[in-house]
């Protein structure tokens, strides 16, 4: 079950280890589209039937479509909101002290990771760093990408509890392996080398925002190919969605828009996550640069509607137990869609049937998810706009298992469904 669309996912994860490289390889997709950069420093002039993208702190992005004529009793935002961000192993700012003769560097959990899957896996190092060069702050991405790095896991012998439960302490037990120590090449000797600035020393590097992340690229797996496996599918899988969606460039008569944010995994609260001004900031300001009022943008708000799409639980089979009877979405049967009656989840009855109507007509497939009332929802963007704009909301996603793991599995055939659902909706 090979298709173009994992094979597209696929090279966007691979060249995708953190929010950074993600945005840069979506604003290097857009720009080959047509896409012309808004910068929110600057003044914005929108016109009709154009594709605009605009990048917060470089991790999070908003893209989007206007409508071929624009008619503002009519504007309204038809949207996609999902994130960059995935739960990783993040480098603090000072390297670890040596033990034996090896050479450590601390982490920091960067959200809710899987910790034991980072275990015995090989790693890479990638993101960006920050330095100082002649008396200017500059930064540049870097992807460490041929050395490989460990967590490695205590043997049996020496942890004869293992198998009855792992634990693991997240400050002692998860520092990765760097090598060996050497006193002539430090780790910073390899980041000034793979920064590769002339002129720019050791005492040069004011900052960095760097994570270890999983090196094998992604796969196909199953008998047919049913599945995939890879990192951060949690949500690089749904930014993909919505932004090749977006590039097909539908007969929109609303504006068609894509957001994705980082810092979900962390709750979301920061000047560029989902609970910041971002959005709101941006799609008020949408409406001024096509020509509209404020209270064209307030009344273009009660229009609009959002789906927040963030992967889903699949049943798996070995815990069936952790759903209910009924709601338990399996893989490669269509998007599923979120409910939660505490509202964990934005989805209610009226924005679930918009996006009923939309599988409809794009002739896919869906599912109904709600979770175990004893077993606390997760949650994701959906609520947290959806309280903020005030718009109607729905949270779907595509059924996955080894969420949050360093190396997470999926249906190869999910994907492409939920493409076509997208594209039903900008192209209204
Ligand atoms: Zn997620």
């Amino acid at each position: 079950m090979r298709n173009n669309d994992i094979d597209s996912l696929f090279s966007f994860i691979d060249s995708s280890p953190t929010p950074y490289h993600a945005v840069e390889n979506m604003v290097q997709t857009l720009k080959g589209h047509n896409g012309i950069e808004l910068i929110e420093s600057d003044d914005w002039e929108c016109k009709a039937g154009n594709l605009y993208y605009v990048t917060r702190n470089d991790g999070s992005i908003i893209a989007f479509r206007t409508p071929k004529i624009i008619d503002f009793s009519k504007v309204a935002y038809n949207m996609v909101a999902a994130h960059t961000d995935s739960p990783c192993l993040k480098l603090k700012p000072f390297k670890k002290d040596i033990t034996g003769n090896y050479m450590q560097w601390g982490v920091s959990i960067y959200g809710g990771a899987l910790l034991n899957s980072w275990l015995d896996r090989d790693l890479n190092i990638s993101g960006r760093i920050n330095y100082i060069q002649e008396g200017e702050l500059q930064q540049k991405l870097i992807s460490i990408g041929d050395l490989f790095f460990r967590v490695p896991q205590l043997a049996i012998h020496l942890d004869r509890e293992a198998n009855a439960g792992l634990k693991l302490n997240s400050e002692t037990n998860m520092v990765p392996v760097l090598g060996l120590n050497d006193d002539e090449y430090s780790f910073e000797d390899l980041l000034l080398e793979r920064l590769d600035v002339k002129g720019v020393e050791a005492k040069d590097i004011s900052a960095m925002d760097l994570y270890f992340h999983e090196s094998q690229p992604c796969s196909y797996g199953g008998m047919k190919q049913e599945f995939i496996f890879g990192p951060r599918i949690d949500n690089l899988a749904m930014t993909h969605a919505s932004y090749e969606a977006l590039l097909a460039d539908s007969p929109n008569t609303k504006v068609s828009l894509i957001a994705s944010f980082d810092h979900e995994e962390i709750g979301s609260s920061s000047p560029h996550g989902a609970s910041s001004n971002f959005l709101n900031s941006v799609l008020e300001r949408i409406t001024i640069a096509l020509g509209g009022s404020r209270e064209e943008f307030m009344k273009a708000l009660t229009r609009s509607y959002l789906v927040s799409a963030d992967m889903a639980h699949a049943l798996h089979p070995n815990y069936e137990d952790r759903h209910d009877g009924v709601h338990r979405p399996l893989i490669n049967q269509g998007p599923v869609i979120k409910m939660n009656a505490r509202m964990r989840f934005a989805t209610d009855s009226q924005t679930a049937s918009r996006f009923v109507l939309l599988c409809r007509q794009a002739d896919v497939p869906y599912q109904m998810f709600t979770g175990r009332n004893d077993i606390p929802s997760g949650s994701t963007v959906g609520p947290l706009i959806a309280t903020k704009l005030g718009v109607s909301t729905i949270d779907v996603g595509n059924a996955q298992l080894g969420m949050h793991s360093a190396r997470e599995m999926a249906g190869s055939l999910d994907h492409g469904m939920m493409i076509k659902v997208f594209s039903e909706l900008f192209a209204e």
